[in-house]
């Protein structure tokens, strides 16, 4: 009998197979970075798509005369613009605030929710096991989607979602993780990558355009090295897992 190696035991399912797909992210901008042309990609080939921002973005400025709940006001805006060019049909936005303290369990359970009520085949979300990622809200948010991966299919686990919201248990087939060193899924977004700049200048209160354009060509310089190889010239480089590869399952990270 041929001998499979345990880590090719469990496929990698084809990310770009997805029709329903929920992109989650600690704050407005960040999936743009990490996966803005592989959405558009996606919404372009008919997926539904939707976005959840975990965090308000308080904190994202270093001028002292900013006022933090107009920032708020500001990156939504911003945020909803930028949706709209990717082609994500809806948003969600939890407004936790930006680097304050989240209690796990409760953005677990209220990004659970979420994916009871889209009920997407796969969930997006930054990679929490980054090397040397610092900033905590990435870490958490990360964690917690993946978590809701886990949980969201048990009938017990959070019954009043399905009590009293009328909500049903759902699974997701698939993770995939943007901003992750171990990436093993290179999608070819050479097509849509106009879009994905387009989505980041509409972040304007981030981006200055000395810095969008430095963030450009690094962005640029980055997709062309992944997609080296591979016979096309842009792409945008996931970690794509099952959630039973999310536990016990210690091929994970080499898979
Ligand atoms: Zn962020």
């Amino acid at each position: 009998m041929e001998t499979i190696p345990v880590k090719d035991l469990l496929p990698i399912p084809e990310l770009t197979a997805a029709r329903r797909l929920l992109v989650v992210q600690p704050h407005p901008d960040d999936a743009e970075v990490g996966a803005g042309a592989t959405i558009a990609k996606l919404a372009r080939d008919g997926a539904a798509i939707a976005c959840l921002t975990v965090t308000d973005g308080r904190l994202g400025t270093e001028d002292p005369a900013v006022d933090p709940a107009e920032l708020v006001r500001i990156r939504r805006r911003e945020g909803e613009e930028s949706a709209r060019i990717l082609g994500v049909a809806e948003t969600y936005w939890l407004d936790f605030p930006d680097g304050g303290i989240m209690d796990p369990a409760q953005v677990r359970a209220r990004i659970t929710r979420v994916l009871r009520q889209f009920k997407p085949d796969a969930l997006m979300v930054n990679d929490p096991w980054l090397p040397y990622e610092a900033h905590p809200d990435h870490r958490a948010v990360g964690l917690a989607a993946l978590e809701a991966c886990l949980f969201s299919g048990f009938p017990h686990y959070c019954p009043e979602q399905l009590k009293e919201e009328g909500l049903a248990p759902h699974k997701v087939d698939q993770v995939a993780l943007y901003l992750s060193a171990y990436p093993n899924t290179y999608v070819d977004v050479t097509a849509t990558w106009d879009l994905k700049l387009e989505a980041l200048r509409r972040h304007q209160s981030q981006f200055n355009p000395g810095m969008l354009e430095l963030l450009s060509f690094y962005l640029a310089a980055k997709a062309r090295e992944q997609a080296q190889g591979r016979g096309f010239e842009m792409a945008e480089a996931f970690k794509v897992l099952t959630p039973t590869h999310l536990h016990c399952f210690e091929e994970a990270w080499r898979v």
